[in-house]
């Protein structure tokens, strides 16, 4: 399995708009981080993993030529604003994306002329699946996605092999840690130092992972008060790296 990290910010992306911090303005190319999306090539499936507002960017700066399947894990902006971009992806044929039941419903209603039955010439062409929290398959390949809570918003994390994707997320409801068992790769989110209502802190997500013991973990979703990343690399025990945009591992 290959992965690559095609943004690894929070919402607001980094540098934050206006911003004059010394994370906004570092000149390490690490601390520029566009906002969550993840690529995942394992078999001969190519998988995108939500699909924000710098999806055109992220496929300028890593080609690829094609995508099988697309997994939303939640309906905020910041994972789904680029779906309209999918377009070169479903010229020929549809491209499927799924997600569960609330989220497909605000996607329709956020891009209504990507479902009506006559449409406009040229609109991306996806097949939305409503997946619930049981396991499903594309071609063969198992998904098991994962409850969540974001704040008070259920949404989805996924697990692919023995790799699990988690973002936004703040708590890990007790049953679901059974389904991160037996992890090579790890990939949580981790805001910043302070409280936040709805994201976990770097603290609450190294306390996740202690729990969960992944061979490696990776952080995502990062905000500009986390730290610089040449700064905070250094301060993370042994198995925890802090992903940065275009990222690529093998497992
Ligand atoms: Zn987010
Ligand atoms: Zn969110």
């Amino acid at each position: 399995m290959k992965l690559t990290f095609l943004g690894t910010g929070t919402s607001t992306g980094i540098p934050e708009i206006g911003c004059d911090c010394e994370v906004c303005t570092s000149t390490d190319p690490r601390d520029k981080r566009l906002r969550v999306s993840l690529f995942v090539e394992t078999g001969n499936k190519k998988i995108l993993i939500d699909c924000g507002p710098d999806f055109r960017q992220q496929m300028l700066s890593n080609p690829v030529d094609r995508i099988d399947a697309v997994l939303i894990t939640h309906e905020h902006y910041d994972h789904v604003g680029g779906i309209d971009d999918l377009r070169p992806f479903c010229k020929f044929d549809a491209l499927d994306l799924y997600a569960e039941k609330y989220v497909s419903d605000a996607i329709r209603l956020r891009i209504p002329y990507v479902f009506r039955e006559n449409k406009y010439p040229g609109v991306p062409n996806i097949f939305l699946h409503e997946i619930d929290i049981h396991p499903f398959e594309i071609d063969g390949l198992q998904i098991i996605p994962i409850r969540l809570m974001h704040g008070k918003l259920p949404i989805f994390g996924y697990r692919i092999g023995k790799m699990a994707y988690l973002t936004d997320l703040k708590t890990i409801p007790e049953e679901e840690f059974s389904k991160l068992k037996d992890l090579d790769v790890l990939i949580i989110n981790a805001l910043h130092f302070k409280e936040h209502i709805s994201h976990e802190t770097v603290k609450d997500a190294l306390e996740n992972i202690k729990r969960i013991k992944p061979r490696k973990a990776f952080l995502i979703h990062m905000g500009h008060r986390f730290g610089l990343h040449a700064v905070m690399e250094g301060r993370m025990p042994e198995n925890v790296f802090i992903a940065c945009d275009g990222l690529k591992i093998d497992l």
